[in-house]
Parts: C-alpha cells; sequence; structure tokens
C-alpha cells in the first residue's frame, strides 16, 4: 500500500474560519418553521388517526436529524402495528383522506423504491412524503440527532458538506451521487478519526437505547447528554476539519480497499465484507456501510462515471481550500 505523505494546511487556515461559520448560520432554519411543522403534523394527525386510531406519525431525515436546511420538505413514517397490512393500500386510502382534507398537489407513488405519498399544505406552504412503516429511517434519524448533540462541529461540517454537494450537483442518487445521509455519515465516521477523537462510537458503547427492527438489532449509548464536552481535547476549528475533510476524500481515502464504518467506529476492509467486486448493480467503488443494515454499502449507486465527477469534485474542493484567497465563494459555485 502506498504511503502518501500528509500535505500541510495553510497556516491561515483559521482566517477562514468566519466565513465557514457565517455560511452555517446562514443555513439553519428560523424557529417559526418549526411552528410550522409542527402545525401541519397535528393536522396530518388528526386526519390519520380517524381511519388508524393506533398509528403513529413519526418525523424522519432532515427535519428531525438537525441536519435539515432552511424550506427542507418534511419526510414522515406512518407507523401501523398490524403486521398483515398492504402497503399500497393504505397509500391509497391515505391519499384520499388527504385529498379530502383539503391538502394540495396529493399524489400515491406505490410503486416507486420506497412507496409514499406526497402533498403540499396550502396552509404553511410546506411540502412532505408520507411513507409506511419505515422504522429503520425512524431509527437512523436519532442515531444522527444524537451524534449531533456531542459536539457542535458535526453539525457544522455536514451543513457546509451538504450544501458543498448540492451547489455543486454532487447529491443526487439518481445521477449516481451521494445521498445527504451518505453524506452527514461520512462526516460522523471522519470526526470518529480524528486525533484526539472528536466524536465517540455510540454503537460500541454500553446499550442504552435498543430496538429490533425486522431482523436488524439497533443498539447503542443514547445517553448524549453525558458526552457534552467528549471532543473538547481536539481544539480544530471548522476551517481545518473543512479542510482536512476533502483533503481525506481526495488524497487519502483508500477506495480500492476501505469502507468506512460509523458502526465500528473505523474503516474495515472491502474483503472482510466481500464488497471487492461487483455484484449486480452495486459496484462498490465508494464504500459507505449503513450504521444499522451494515450489509448496505450507501455508496452503491455510484458508478464508473459518477465516481469520477465526485472525486474530481473532492478534489477541486482540497484544492480551493488550500490555494484560494477566498475559499466559501468558489467552493460552493453553482455547476
Ligand atoms: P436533505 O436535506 O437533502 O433532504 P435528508 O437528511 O432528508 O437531507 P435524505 O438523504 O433525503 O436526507 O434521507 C432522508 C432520510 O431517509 C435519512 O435521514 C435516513 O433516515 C433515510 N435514508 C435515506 N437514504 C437511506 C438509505 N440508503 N438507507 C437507509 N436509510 C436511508
Ligand atoms: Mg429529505
Amino acid at each position: 500500500r502506498m504511503l502518501k505523505r500528509q500535505i500541510a494546511c495553510r497556516s491561515d487556515i483559521n482566517r477562514m474560519n468566519g466565513a465557514f461559520l457565517a455560511t452555517f448560520e446562514s443555513l439553519i432554519p428560523p424557529e417559526e418553521e418549526r411552528t410550522k411543522q409542527k402545525q401541519l403534523l397535528a393536522l396530518l394527525d388528526g386526519i390519520v388517526s380517524k381511519e388508524w386510531p393506533d398509528a403513529r406519525l413519526y418525523v424522519y431525515g432532515s427535519c428531525a436529524n438537525s441536519f435539515g436546511f432552511s424550506k427542507s420538505d418534511i419526510d414522515i413514517c406512518l407507523a401501523i402495528e398490524d403486521a398483515n397490512i398492504d402497503k399500497s393500500e393504505v397509500l391509497l386510502k391515505l391519499a384520499d383522506m388527504l385529498q379530502s382534507g383539503n391538502l394540495q398537489n396529493v399524489q400515491a407513488l406505490t410503486r416507486a423504491r420506497v412507496p409514499i405519498v406526497k402533498l403540499m399544505d396550502p396552509e404553511t406552504g410546506i411540502s412532505c412524503d408520507i411513507c409506511v412503516n419505515n422504522v429503520l429511517a425512524v431509527v437512523n434519524t436519532k442515531l444522527l440527532r444524537d451524534y449531533a448533540q456531542i459536539d457542535v462541529r458535526l453539525r457544522q461540517l455536514a451543513f457546509i458538506v451538504k450544501h458543498w454537494a448540492k451547489s455543486r450537483g454532487v447529491n443526487q442518487t439518481y445521477q449516481g451521487t451521494l445521498s445527504s445521509y451518505a453524506y452527514v455519515l461520512m462526516c460522523i465516521h471522519f470526526l470518529q478519526q480524528r486525533r484526539p477523537a472528536i466524536l465517540p462510537c455510540l454503537q460500541g458503547m454500553e446499550a442504552t437505547y435498543s430496538v429490533t427492527v425486522g431482523n436488524i438489532e439497533c443498539a447503542y449509548f443514547d445517553k448524549v447528554e453525558k458526552l457534552y464536552g467528549f471532543g473538547s481535547h481536539n481544539g480544530e476549528s471548522l476551517a481545518r476539519l473543512v479542510w482536512a475533510f476533502f483533503s481525506y476524500w481526495a488524497y487519502y481515502h483508500d477506495y480500492a480497499n476501505d469502507v468506512i464504518s460509523v458502526h465500528s467506529g473505523s474503516t474495515v476492509s472491502k474483503r472482510a465484507k466481500d464488497w471487492t467486486r461487483r455484484i449486480g448493480n452495486d459496484r462498490h467503488l465508494i464504500c459507505i456501510e449503513d450504521p444499522f443494515e451494515v450489509s448496505h454499502d450507501l455508496g452503491r449507486v455510484v458508478d464508473k462515471f459518477s465516481i469520477r465527477v465526485l472525486r474530481e469534485e473532492f478534489e477541486r474542493a482540497a484544492e480551493i481550500i488550500q490555494y484560494d484567497p477566498n475559499p466559501c465563494v468558489k467552493l460552493f459555485e453553482p455547476y
């Protein structure tokens, strides 16, 4: 394995910190959006409980994982205990009820990979997607939210990375690039790897939270209030972390051999997971293990064309942060 010399970070990196923090601040949703989301959720709760009195609505994704920007759509999961339900039937029935409840653009997509009903609430202007019994998404949303509580630099770094990915067009799974969920996991893994570490590995600690979803056991330490200050021995600034994140993915990550694993708090080998060859459509060109469904590679959507696009974008970002006098402008330039 080739040893690569570490590139030294520019000496004035901390001078960029204010610009990165300002970018982060500008993307945080204002409090009144939260109020509107609650209002819509209450409305939907009323509609759903008429037909399914025991069902519950859970918000997942960016509105609940603390990595959401202003004006995000809401992802909602309708949890129905009855195991014998037909998801398509539920979604069609739900779509009918929503339509009568005066919600707009109601559309049931029963044949999508994750079947959903889409809607728009004219009162708040919020759009949302409702799926049925996608409990794993609710649980991994909690894991992300719990990690974000431990050190503010995770949320700051992930906002910068997501904003970069959206600006540069590399946050589109249907085009072979990565989901926001994958980028947040890359940030968590990266902060677990810093020395001293900025984040612990919650799944490697004593489990204080545990649920079983299908045949997957989801267990981890969720008393994160006990971990405040965990990363305080590491004083790296946001700007330095952004620089190191992009350098890692541009120059140091071993694409041929390594899988990043939040579940184990380190990298694991592609060989051990048998992710060295293409199987069906899974090419494993960049390997990001799902923290609970560990047989699931979130990089599976990446193909031989989009891996080049991604790696060129990582290199572009690393170079801008290393050399550009004013990196925040060019880094987020629309593609
Ligand atoms: P955005 O701000 O871009 O909407 P998001 O946080 O909503 O970001 P998405 O990638 O849209 O992120 O995913 C929404 C949620 O769906 C995630 O938080 C996660 O719970 C779940 N999810 C998405 N992709 C996967 C996947 N491949 N496997 C498991 N869960 C996933
Ligand atoms: Mg989303």
